[in-house]
């Protein structure tokens, strides 16, 4: 498995391109949008020598990753030449759906299709293709080069083999893997979400300012970050998103998304992307 299509060159994509071209592998990078890919190829670049000044890599070193990336906007001939895919498309199931249906006709038989969802099915997405036993999740964290953790995903009928093969690799990558069922908002934002939608009800019962909330968690619990600020980071429409499908999925009111989220979305605060969020980024 030494080239490694990635599916989707946005702020995952990118990020999973640069830490496989960084262990040794050929990376066949595809977007829909050729501009994505110029951007991504940027991002890479500059990721790269910012680990170069921090002497994780020499400059040969960054040379020779960012050669071993190659950009296209042609699934075709890509998926022909694969031989391991992650796919990091938008979090919209019939979008993954598809792409996985598709992948599955355009891949070798023996190519597993990986995917980098938060929070969609790994048994859906395998169902969609005639491979179940080779799809499997591989759930990387942002900044992609930076953390540690990969949470790979066993659906229903992912193999043993197909399982083995992929912690290899994520080790490989230098990360560390750890094993996960295929259950809504796996461990990581099973956990994370209902933290971050209890801090959202304490702000809007006026409990404390979102100042003191994450002050409390930032020095009291040890977290480097408050889990209002860290909100602001990933996004409040996606931090939404996940919660309702944790609260639709497994059906017990715990995970019900606060009121305030909702509103801050509707009102387009969606956190660092957007200027506002629980804090003000225009300043
Ligand atoms: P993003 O919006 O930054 O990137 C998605 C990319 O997919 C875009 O560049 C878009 O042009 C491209 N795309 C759209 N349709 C496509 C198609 N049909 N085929 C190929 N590419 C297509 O999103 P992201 O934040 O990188 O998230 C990607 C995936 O990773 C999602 O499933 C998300 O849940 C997951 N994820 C995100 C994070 C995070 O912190 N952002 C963390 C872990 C997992």
């Amino acid at each position: 498995m030494e080239r490694v299509l990635v599916v989707g060159a946005g702020t995952m994509g990118s990020g999973i391109a640069h830490v496989f071209a960084q262990h040794g592998f050929e990376v066949l990078l595809y977007d829909v949008a050729p501009e994505v890919l110029q951007r991504a190829l940027a991002t890479i670049e500059r990721n790269l020598q910012r680990q170069q000044q921090k002497g994780v890599l020499s400059e040969a070193e960054k040379q020779a990753a960012l050669q071993r990336i190659q950009t296209g906007t042609d699934l075709h001939s890509f998926a022909a030449q694969a031989e391991f895919v992650i796919e990091a498309a938008p979090e919209n199931v019939s979008l993954k759906r598809q792409l996985f249906a598709q992948l599955d006709q355009l891949c070798a038989p023996e190519v597993i299709l990986a995917s980098n969802t938060s929070s969609i099915s790994i048994t859906l997405l395998a169902a969609a293709t005639q491979r179940p036993d080779r799809v499997i999740g591989m759930h990387f964290f942002n900044p992609v080069p930076v953390m540690q953790l990969c949470e790979l995903v066993r659906g229903l009928a992912t193999s043993d083999e197909t399982y083995q093969r992929v912690e290899e690799l994520a080790r490989r990558l230098g990360k560390t893997p750890v094993c996960v069922q295929d259950s809504p908002g796996f461990v990581s934002n099973r956990i994370l979400m209902p933290m971050i939608n209890e801090a959202v009800y304490c702000l809007m019962e006026g409990v404390a300012s979102a100042q003191d909330i994450d002050t409390v968690m930032r020095l009291g619990m040890n977290h480097p970050m408050g889990p209002l600020a860290l909100a602001d980071l990933i996004g409040l429409d996606v931090c939404l998103a996940i919660l309702e499908v944790l609260h639709r999925e497994l059906g017990d009111d715990k995970y019900r998304p606060c009121p305030l989220l909702r509103k801050m979305v509707a009102a387009g605060y969606l956190g660092r992307k957007t200027g506002r969020g629980f804090y003000d980024y225009t300043t």
